[in-house]
């Protein structure tokens, strides 16, 4: 099954949409008739505040604030800066009288409110596309700055005829000017420069315009503070503009870029031996099956640079050791230049990994880095890297051998071409192969909406009554067939697709309990699975609100389950979102308690509503002394926090009878019912009682 298009919050969760806010209802639900005539499903705000809301969790395209009473003109003025900032165009739709008052309040246009169908489908297409344009330019912009700043290269553009000179901002930067004293001719660039320089950069600069494409040039640049500074002024070539042609080049400030490589030559400096000797130490230290311990070989290889002026590679070398350098910051490596220079060796320690799959990621993280173009004087160059990663104890067990298993892999991993990455293990190859395959189908997957939910009954145990669903992801791969989540989760997780997809399954649950309450069935509760990815994302509240309002699920019957380990990670933003969540009236609860470390005095702190006690207790509670024993506490335990008790993986009468006994709230697993398609699940909700509960 896949999931339903619901006109609301598919527009909410897949392109951007428009937000009409209007504090009268009945003109509210007209112009959300008339925007859906025109091909939009807006989302509404009825009061000022839950505009502002609006705005700031979600990724608007266009706002129209419908302008009856004078209070909605202050409206416009809050919103004034949030639109600025986000570079959205602000319909105000209302009668001649109030026009002037509304641009003055902050909208960009006003439209009438007997405007045609036509027209305004015509209006609302010109401001999106006009939009779309201002947000596109300012995102290159904004990368461009980016760009440059960890190049630490500026641009300059000099007008031959006025003499007028120009700095981007990362070229202020490098000279250590704010915009207010940012140099504006020639003339005064000229001024901070050592006597002989002077007529040396007018020269220059004027030969760059007679499209010499003089060689860089270097200068001596005296900054605020008197110190001098050496600068390197590259000719990137002319532009037009204005009918003539103006010269455009770049500013480098050479020991801003040496830095970076010298911090890596000290790496350096490190040399082998003093490699392994760290790799040693890791390796007597290392608990033997809870950590690995990886070396990655790096082949760093400029070959297929082509012919590069020496200039130009310098340049690459120095880019690629500059990310090179960031991307290892804290970590043990060391380098051997090759005396062709053609190619670079480089060795990385990886401590501490909890599983082998992580020295994977950072091995991809290093390579997508280091695969970016790199560009110089106007050309963009491409460097190509192949990892291979070694693992302590599986490949070998002294430093020196692991450190040559690495290269071994490495040189596998260069004959496959391609940039590729491989473990010296077959087996682990194999597992990196498939992990990648269920990642790029699940990205698709979820893309599509090919995933789907189904809903496993929760079961009141004093009286036998559905108290209600928890929605469980599931995944019918086209090829793969049925994928569990114990699969797809965790790399969902790794990869941050567990963002999306919880999402979607948060829609749907509220959508299907929202579908069945609207049918006049008994409403019902419906719990969704949060991950600690979730509680770390700011937008978490602002999700789950606009999902309530956008589907007209209460509130009060969302559950979210969370595990202890989320709770315990980043305690007090997660803290402060619970608060927020539980202060919407969505009630929280534990998943699989008592895996992990709670306290109660930790857990006291937390506004949570229930526990689940983990399904590995309620397995053998009937047999195990020490299960019983475990759930009988945390029974106790919840009790005493005032917390409903839920057992998970309840499969048999015996397991109920013993939790009955012990006074358990309620129950969910396989004796009830398996997780279930929504169809399946609507029966439950119509017959209600699940079992005798006498
Ligand atoms: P969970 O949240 O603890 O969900 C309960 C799991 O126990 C479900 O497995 C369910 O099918 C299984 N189960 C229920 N009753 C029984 C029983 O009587 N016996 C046995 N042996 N198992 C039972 P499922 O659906 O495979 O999900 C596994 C885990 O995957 C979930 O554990 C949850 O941590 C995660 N997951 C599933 N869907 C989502 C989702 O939408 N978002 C997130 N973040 N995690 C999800
Ligand atoms: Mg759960
Ligand atoms: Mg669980």
């Amino acid at each position: 099954m896949a999931f339903p298009a619901h006109p609301n919050t598919q527009a909410s969760m897949q392109a951007r949409t428009l937000l009409l806010a209007g504090s009268d209802a009945a003109t509210l639900t007209e112009w959300t008739a008339r925007l859906r005539e025109c091909g939009h499903e807006p989302l509404t705000a009825r009061d000022r505040s839950a505009l502002l809301y609006g705005l700031q969790h979600d990724d608007h395209a266009l706002l129209i604030v419908l302008l009856g009473a004078e209070s909605e003109l202050e409206w416009l003025q809050a919103a004034r800066q949030l639109v600025t900032e986000h570079g959205l165009p602000l319909l105000a739709v209302c009668d001649s009288t109030l026009r002037e008052r509304a641009i003055l309040a902050g909208a960009s246009e006003c439209l009438p409110p007997d405007i045609s169908t036509a027209e305004l489908t015509m209006r609302l297409r010109g401001n999106l596309r006009s939009a779309q344009a201002i947000q596109d330019l300012e995102r290159e912009r904004r990368d461009h700055a980016r760009t440059q700043r960890q190049a630490a290269t500026g641009c300059f553009r000099f007008d031959p005829l006025s003499e007028a000179l120009q700095f981007s901002d990362e070229g202020l930067r490098l000279l250590g000017l704010d915009a207010a004293h940012a140099p504006a001719s020639l003339a005064q660039f000229a001024l901070r420069l050592p006597g002989e320089n002077r007529d040396s950069v007018r020269n220059w600069m004027h030969a760059c315009a007679g499209g010499t494409h003089p060689a860089p040039l270097e200068l001596l640049w005296r900054g605020t503070n008197g110190s001098g500074q050496a600068l390197r002024l590259c000719c990137g070539g002319l532009e037009p503009r204005g009918g003539r042609e103006i010269v455009y080049g770049f500013l480098e400030n050479k020991p801003e870029q040496r830095r970076a490589r010298e911090q890596r030559r000290n790496h350096d400096a490190a040399d082998r031996e003093r490699f392994l000797e760290r790799l040693a130490l890791l390796l007597s230290r290392s608990k033997a099956g809870e950590e690995h311990v990886a070396v990655l070989s790096l082949h760093i290889s400029f070959e297929r640079l082509g012919a590069l002026s020496a200039e130009a590679l310098e340049h690459v070398r120095e880019r690629t050791e500059a990310r090179l350098a960031e991307q290892t910051r804290d970590r043990d490596l060391f380098g051997d230049c090759l005396a062709d220079s053609q190619a670079e060796n480089v060795a990385i320690l990886l401590p501490e990994l909890s599983r082998p799959h992580d020295a994977y990621k950072v091995a991809r993280r290093l390579q997508e880095d280091l695969h970016k173009p790199i560009v110089h004087a106007g050309h963009s160059h491409l460097v190509e890297v192949t990892i291979g990663i070694a693992l302590a104890g599986a490949d070998a067990a002294n430093p020196a051998a692991l450190l040559h298993e690495a290269r071994e892999a490495e040189h596998e991993a260069r004959d496959e071409q391609g940039g590729s990455i491989r473990f010296r293990s077959a087996a682990l190859n194999s597992a990196v192969f498939e992990r990648l395959t269920i990642e790029s189908s699940l990205k698709r997957a979820i893309e599509h909406r090919e995933l789907c939910v189904y809903y496993q009954p929760k079961v009141d145990l004093r009286t036998g009554r559905l108290s209600g669903f928890e929605a469980l992801a599931r995944w019918k791969h086209p090829s793969m067939g049925m994928i569990s989540p114990g699969q797809f989760i965790p790399i969902a997780e790794d990869t941050g697709l567990i963002l999306p997809l919880g999402e979607l399954v948060l829609e749907e649950a509220c959508q299907q309990g929202e579908a069945w309450r609207r049918e006049g069935l008994m409403p019902v509760r419906m719990a969704v699975n949060l991950s600690g990815l979730h509680f770390r994302s700011p937008d978490l509240v602002g999700k789950v609100e606009y999902v309530l309002r956008a589907t007209g699920f209460p509130a009060e019957l969302l559950e979210i389950e969370l595990t202890e380990s989320t709770l315990l990670q980043h305690g007090d933003s997660t803290m402060a979102r619970l608060r927020q969540l539980k202060s919407m009236g969505v009630r929280l609860s534990i998943d699989d308690f008592g895996t992990g470390y709670s306290s109660l005095a930790y857990l006291k702190r937390f506004p949570v509503d229930s526990l689940k006690i983990d399904q590995s207790f309620v397995r053998d509670l009937t047999q195990d002394p020490e299960d019983s024993a475990i759930t009988t506490s945390i029974l106790l335990m919840g009790k005493s926090l005032n917390l409903k008790v839920v057992a998970e993986g309840l499969e048999t009468q015996a397991q109920l009878d013993f939790l009955k006994a012990l006074d358990c709230d309620e129950g969910q697993g396989y004796f009830f019912g398996r997780p279930m398609p929504a169809e399946e699940a609507r029966a439950l909700v119509e017959k209600q009682i699940l079992f005798g509960a006498a």
